[in-house]
């Protein structure tokens, strides 16, 4: 499932390929992607209008318009949105909305598992996004995650830190992978509960997670086994690469060497050093 470094990586895809460019004609074939409004009013609000601007919150895109609103992309499980130089080469298979852009490019919404969304959002907040996005905790890439606003987020609430690292109305952005690898970082284990954190513990996490997350965006994010992610373009991120327990039961640990633990918080698999994290 994508998360912010992945969805960051797409974003700077979409600055780079898209903002500046007009929607000169909307597909969508695929009803449960444009379940909020339908693919009628879909077409109807974004046709003929210009991006302006590429945001991102947590793992929400949003494409400002250039007559007010946004196009919202939410990828979910298995969405990836692709740009396509050439609209002549054949749609893969579960691509759901098709946006032909005054260049000949597409940009193509392509989802298996059709949790992902696409909607035009017409009203933005004072933040200039989407109300709905800027109801988000805090983005720790594009706002920064000082530890006292983290400290404020976790105080006194009986979850694992990693079940509340991962809820979106604290933190914006945090998927299994990186809760994972934040809290090997910041050497607290991701089933020890909030309320038992020290100040210093805080710290740390607040630390590791801006440097978890800047450190992935820069490898351009994180593709697994099952090569789901790419970015805008179709590339594999490398982040994978330098995972230090995700997806690494019983291999050694890279700061003390005795093998990661698998178990599961919150119905989620999780992985940590049962020495290093406490
Ligand atoms: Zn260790």
């Amino acid at each position: 499932m994508p998360e912010l470094p992945e969805v960051e990586t797409v974003r700077r895809g979409l600055e780079a390929g898209v903002v500046g460019r007009t929607a000169v004609s909307v597909s969508a074939t695929g009803a449960r992607t444009v379940r909020r409004q339908g693919a009628t009013e879909l077409q109807l609000r974004l046709t003929g209008r210009r991006f302006e601007a590429a945001r991102r919150r947590g793992k929400y895109l949003a494409l400002l318009l250039d007559e007010g609103g946004a196009l919202v992309v939410h990828l979910r499980m298995s969405g990836q949105l692709l740009l396509v130089a050439d609209a002549s080469l054949p749609l893969v298979p579960h691509t759901h909305v098709v946006i032909g852009l005054d260049d000949g490019s597409e940009l193509r919404f392509v989802d298996p598992r059709t949790f992902g969304e696409v909607y035009v959002a017409g009203d933005l907040g004072p933040g200039g996004l989407p109300v709905e996005l800027e109801r988000l905790g805090v983005d720790p890439v594009a706002d920064g995650l000082p530890p006292a606003r983290l400290g404020r987020a976790l105080s006194g609430r009986r979850l694992p830190v990693k079940a509340a690292l991962m809820d979106q109305r604290l933190v914006a952005g945090i998927g299994n992978i990186y809760a994972d690898e934040i809290c090997f970082r910041a050497r607290v284990r991701p089933d020890r509960r909030c309320d038992t954190l020290t100040p210093p513990a805080v710290r740390r996490l607040a630390e590791a997670t801006v440097e978890v997350l800047e450190e992935a965006v820069a490898a351009r994010g994180s593709t697994l086994a099952d090569a789901r992610y790419r970015d805008l373009m179709g590339e594999a991120g490398e982040f994978q690469h330098s995972h230090a327990v995700y997806g690494r039961a019983d291999q050694p640990c890279p700061r003390c060497g005795r093998p990661v633990t698998r178990t599961k918080v919150g119905g989620r698999s999780s992985f940590y050093c049962g020495r290093c994290q406490r």
